[in-house]
C-alpha cells in the first residue's frame, strides 16, 4: 500500500515468484507516482501547475500523454452537456475558501467566475501539441479523472509484467483484472451510513468508481456541501443523489462518469448511461430520509 494522489493505493497481485511480484508492484506504484507528478495542480513542478500558471499568456507545449488525456476530458465534457468540466477549479477554490472563512461565497463572485470558465475556453492545437486558455481565470483540475487514469496505467504495468490477476483499490475506486475472467464482488456502502455495506456489485476485468458527498465535502456555517460543483450553477450539487457507482472497462471512464452522473442526477444520468456502451451505473437517491438504490430508474433495493 502507498499514499499517492492524496489517498491510499492498495494492490494485491498474484504472481509466481515473490521477488518478481515485489518488483511488479513497485513498478506499478512508481507509474502512479509519475502520473501524480504530471497531473497534480498543487505541485509546482507538474505540467498541470505550469499550464494553470502560463497557458493564458501563451500556448504551452505539453507531453503527448497529457495532450490526449485533456482531449479525452474535453470530449467527455461535450458528451455530458458540460456536466463534467475540468475547468471548474476556480469555483472549487472559491468554495474551499468559503469553508476556511466560514461564510458562503457572494452570488456575484460565483456568477463572475462562472462567466469566465468552461471547457470551451481551452484551445488544443494538435499539430503544435500545445494548449492555451482563452481566459485568464481558467485553471484545470483533474480531480475527477486523474485517479482513474492512474489506475488504468497501474493495471497496464501489472499486465505487461505477466500478472494475470490483481485487485487494485485506490481510495475506494477498484479495478479488478483477471485473465481467466473470474468475477469479484465489490461491497457498496450506504451513503447515509458509510460503515454499512448495502449491497455488492460484480466486476470482471472492470473498474468501479464511486462519487458521493459523504466522504469529501465543504462545510460552511455548519452545513455540508458536495465537493462536486454543478457547472450550470457554480454551486455544489444539491439534488437527491447521495452517491453514484459506475462500472466500466476503463477506470478513467468510470471515474469521469461517476462525477458527471452525480451532477446530471437520476433522469438525465440514466438517459446518458442508456446510450453509453459498456458502462453501468447504480444511483443511491435520498427519499424520505432514506437511501434507495436505483438502476436506470428501476429501484433495486431499499434501506431504512
Ligand atoms: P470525484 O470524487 O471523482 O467525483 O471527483 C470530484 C473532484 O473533481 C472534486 O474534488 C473536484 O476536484 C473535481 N470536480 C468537482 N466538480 C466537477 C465537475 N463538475 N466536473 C469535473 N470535475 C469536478
Ligand atoms: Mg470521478
Amino acid at each position: 500500500m502507498r499514499y499517492l494522489m492524496g489517498t491510499f493505493l492498495r494492490i494485491e497481485a498474484l504472481h509466481h515468484g515473490a521477488d518478481a511480484a515485489e518488483r511488479c508492484l513497485e513498478e506499478a506504484f512508481d507509474e502512479v507516482r509519475r502520473i501524480e507528478g504530471v497531473l497534480s495542480r498543487f505541485r509546482e513542478d507538474s505540467q498541470i501547475y505550469m499550464l494553470n500558471k502560463s497557458a493564458h499568456d501563451s500556448p504551452q507545449h505539453i507531453d503527448i500523454e497529457l495532450f490526449y488525456l485533456l482531449e479525452k476530458c474535453i470530449e467527455f465534457s461535450k458528451r455530458t452537456g458540460g456536466a463534467f468540466d475540468i475547468t471548474i477549479a476556480p469555483l472549487t477554490d472559491l468554495w474551499r475558501q468559503a469553508e476556511r472563512k466560514g461564510i458562503l461565497p457572494e452570488k456575484d463572485e460565483i456568477d463572475y467566475l462562472l462567466s469566465q470558465i468552461g471547457y470551451q475556453e481551452i484551445i488544443l492545437d494538435e499539430d503544435a501539441r500545445t494548449i492555451s486558455f482563452k481566459n485568464r481565470h481558467l485553471k484545470i483540475d483533474l480531480g475527477a479523472a486523474g485517479k482513474g487514469y492512474a489506475l488504468d496505467r497501474a493495471a497496464a504495468v501489472l499486465k505487461k509484467n505477466g500478472i494475470e490477476k490483481a485487485y487494485l483499490d485506490f481510495g475506494g475506486q477498484i479495478s479488478y483484472i483477471d485473465e481467466s475472467n473470474s468475477v469479484e464482488y465489490v461491497g457498496i456502502k450506504n451513503p447515509l451510513r458509510p460503515e454499512e455495506v448495502m449491497t455488492s456489485l460484480p466486476i470482471k476485468n472492470q473498474s468501479i468508481s464511486t462519487s458521493g458527498s459523504y466522504e469529501r465535502y465543504f462545510e460552511v456555517m455548519e452545513r455540508t456541501y458536495s465537493h462536486i460543483i454543478d457547472p450550470a450553477t457554480g454551486r455544489p450539487v444539491d439534488n437527491c443523489i447521495l452517491s453514484v457507482n459506475v462500472i466500466g472497462e476503463s477506470a478513467m471512464e468510470s471515474d469521469m462518469f461517476s462525477t458527471a452522473l452525480f451532477v446530471l442526477g437520476l433522469d438525465a444520468g440514466s438517459r446518458l448511461i442508456e446510450k453509453s456502451y459498456g458502462v453501468k451505473a447504480l444511483f443511491a437517491v435520498r427519499e424520505n430520509g432514506k437511501a434507495n438504490f436505483k438502476k436506470g430508474g428501476v429501484e433495486i433495493r431499499c434501506v431504512n
